[in-house]
């Protein structure tokens, strides 16, 4: 068996299951090999039925079968077998449904391994339809057993199965890459003795010890394409500009820049202008600046100063409505200079729209403001001199891909309003020259924050009502967006990377579509309560930030996709429920959302969470109002994770999937993978040598299998 061996080599995979698999991204034995589960039961606790404590989550019991199975027909075709077990301390009825055949598994007297939740509803206690494995002599049952992410038709049973019969052949199937020296130092088992015990662990120390090398992978493989990026990159040449004279567009500000912005507009006219001769190389740079910092002014002067030396500039934007909001913004000051400003959505009017199109291509228009219809094929500008992409996290890799090849020879300039620690930040945009604005312009008031537990429900709920009875408007950010299924459940209870402390209590998690509703049918009648999430079709996502900045709408439930950059001066609300859920930064960000008026604003984090560390993590935020020392101090306490889950450009922009390392908690990790991956590349830059090919291997199967998931 081999790496890149299809997966219909093994036992059981037909044609049928095969496609299943290919659709879901898995077509080779490797492939299936990185296919980790989401979460392990620990089955290996072994409970007794009488002193079970009373809670929500399933156990593992060894009982005895004591009864005959019975089946008796329900409604409508539908069958129930049942049967009591016992063990020393009690019995429990169990009910299957429609499961005939285990008549013949459970035996009058037989033993099993039963996992499930205990109900204790009735006199007897019971269990419906619990996992079971047989005991049998001289075999013992493993203490964790893998929960698999499912799609269309495949179960666990199958995967399991599957993924056993590659790791039976794991020493065939994966090499090792890493030199021997880099395994020593950081102390890390080998490749295939981590890809096998990632799947069936003997122990917790086994599963964590092969857990540390996979993500030590990711983080490394992450950073070695980082740095071989960073190194190839800047060989293109764009056009230099070398009249930098802004005072025109300055002397038109309202304002002052702040040293912050000053900083980082200087350094973008020195990658403009560059030395000598007539091309200079390409600007690479990404100004990251804490929401509200005013990255904009700066992207505007760049635009400005392309402008003014006869070349033409794009600004990207991921939505709709931030497009139409810079544009309103911008349009008149560019006019007012004689540059020529439009902007080109997926609702621009197709007449419109062509005569844009023309334009652009002859040269006539100076600066163009646009959604992702702006990569269209059928764009093409007659001198571009720059690209600007702000909250460029939200495009997917492909049209930023699309986007560079129109800019070949164009500056590129990138906007991000992630705060990143500054420990990490090097390393992540690790290909990109950084411009940080690191403070806020003068007079921002801050957004006060509070931190609340269920009993305040009353108090908040008319608080809501005080806002809107005042004319403003509310955000209330919910975790999840349908009620939560048993599903999430058993993730967040067994995730062994998810739990960090004693966070993950059970509460109930708000949902947004359920709650808008309690809120619209009980609490709000008389209000407009709407709710927006990420399944939404992204026209109706348009729709409904578009009502919500228009004041149309005056509480608006949502999950965390509510726009970035949205500007909706008007409110000055934002709840967040179950807020122990979110990352810190993420938390800042949501934050960033209201306080964007001149009317005092708030923001209210509901938690129930007993746990005394998500109480200090969120009481941070009550104190701390700068997104960068937020940042360090999340980094602090739940590590590196949360900053790649977070922001997608990060994973993307080394090209590589993060599944293990995005809940990685060690940050010396992380920052030693940089260091192995340095090292390494100093030592040899194309990764030529003989001891370095299968690492290059590697890395060009991440790319690939990236690619893959990408398309
Ligand atoms: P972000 O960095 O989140 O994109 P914006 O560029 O949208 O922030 O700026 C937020 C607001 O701050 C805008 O209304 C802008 O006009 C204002 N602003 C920007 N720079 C300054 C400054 N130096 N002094 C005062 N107000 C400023
Ligand atoms: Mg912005």
């Amino acid at each position: 068996m081999n790496f890149n061996d299809k997966i219909s080599i093994l036992h059981g995979v037909g044609a049928t299951y095969e496609k299943r698999f290919n659709e879901n991204g898995i077509c080779t034995l490797g492939d299936l090999l990185y296919y980790f589960p989401r979460a392990y039961q620990n089955r290996g606790d072994v409970f007794k039925i009488s002193d079970t404590p009373f809670d929500l989550y399933p156990h593992s019991y060894i009982l005895t079968v004591g009864s005959e199975p019975k089946v008796a027909m329900i409604k409508r075709g539908m069958t129930l077998l049942k049967f009591k077990a016992f063990d020393e301390s009690g019995s429990v009825n169990i009910t299957y449904f429609n499961q005939n055949y285990l008549k013949d598994v459970f035996k009058i007297g037989s033993t099993f391994r039963f996992f499930g939740k205990l109900s204790r509803d009735k006199k007897t206690p019971s269990m419906t339809s619990p996992a079971y494995e047989p005991i049998l002599p001289k075999k013992s049952l493993p203490p964790l057993v893998p929960v698999y992410p499912l799609f269309n038709g495949i179960n666990q049973k199958l995967i399991s199965k599957l993924i056993s019969e590659v790791t039976d052949n794991i020493d065939s199937i994966s090499k090792e890459f890493l030199p021997e020296s880099i395994l020593n130092r950081m102390n890390l088992c080998s490749l295939p003795f981590a890809l096998k015990n990632i799947h069936t662990p003997p122990d917790e120390n086994t599963l964590n010890a092969a857990i540390r090398r996979l993500s030590f992978d990711e983080l490394f493989l992450f950073a070695t394409s980082v740095s071989m990026i960073k190194s190839s990159a800047n060989v293109f040449e764009a056009p230099k500009m070398s009249d930098t004279d802004i005072s025109k567009y300055l002397n038109m500000l309202p304002y002052e820049l702040t040293d912050a912005q000053a900083r980082a507009i200087g350094e973008i006219l020195t990658d403009l202008s560059g030395s000598e001769g007539e091309y200079v190389k390409a600007m690479n740079r990404i100004v990251v600046g804490d929401v509200g910092s005013g990255k904009t002014v700066c992207a505007a002067i760049a635009a400005y100063t392309v402008c003014k030396n006869g070349y033409q500039a794009a600004m990207m934007v991921p939505t709709e409505i931030l497009a139409v909001q810079h544009y309103n913004s911008m349009k008149e000051d560019f006019h007012r200079l004689g540059y020529t400003c439009e902007l080109l959505t997926g609702s621009t009017p197709a007449k419109e729209k062509r005569c844009i199109l023309e334009k652009l291509k002859r040269g006539e228009i100076d600066f163009v403001i646009g959604t992702h219809a702006l990569i269209q094929d059928t764009v093409e500008f007659s001198k571009l001199g720059l690209v600007i992409t702000d909250e460029q996290h939200r495009f997917g890799v492909r049209q930023r891909a699309r986007l560079a090849q129109k800019s070949k020879n164009a500056h590129v300039l990138v906007m991000s309003a992630t705060p990143i620690p500054r420990t990490l930040s090097l390393m992540i945009y690790g290909d990109l020259d950084i411009s940080l604005i690191d403070m806020m312009p003068p007079g921002r008031k801050r957004v006060d924050t509070f931190v609340v537990d269920e009993s305040y429900r009353d108090r908040l709920n008319s608080f809501i009502r005080k806002q809107v009875n005042e004319g403003h408007q509310v955000y209330i950010v919910c975790p999840s967006v349908e009620e939560k299924s048993e599903d999430v459940l058993d993730f967040f209870d067994y995730n062994p990377f998810i739990i960090h402390d004693n966070e993950c209590d059970g509460t109930q998690l708000k949902a947004a579509v359920p709650y808008a509703k309690e809120l619209k049918e009980s609490i709000f009648p008389d209000l407009s309560v709407e709710f927006i999430h990420g399944k939404l079709k992204g026209k109706e996502k348009d729709k409904i930030m578009m009502d919500f900045s228009e004041g149309k709408i005056d509480v608006l439930v949502s999950t965390t996709v509510i726009e970035v950059g949205v500007n909706v001066p008007n409110a000055t609300l934002m709840i967040v429920e179950n807020a122990e859920r979110f990352g810190l930064s993420q938390l800042h960000q949501l934050r960033g959302r209201v306080g964007r008026g001149s009317d005092k604003s708030y923001c209210i984090l509901v938690s129930s969470s007993k746990g005394e560390k998500s109480r200090e993590r969120l009481d941070i935020m009550h104190t701390v109002y700068d997104g960068y020392t937020i940042a360090e101090r999340d980094l602090r306490m739940r590590g590196p994770g949360d900053f790649f889950s977070q922001d997608p450009s990060i994973r993307q922009s080394g090209q590589m999937n993060f599944s293990l390392a995005s809940s990685c908690t060690d940050t010396d990790l992380l920052l030693s993978a940089f260091e192995c991956a340095r090292e390494i590349l100093n030592d040899d830059r194309y990764l030529i040598k003989e001891e370095n090919i299968l690492l290059r291997e590697r890395l060009n199967i991440s790319l690939r299998s990236n690619l893959k998931t990408i398309n």
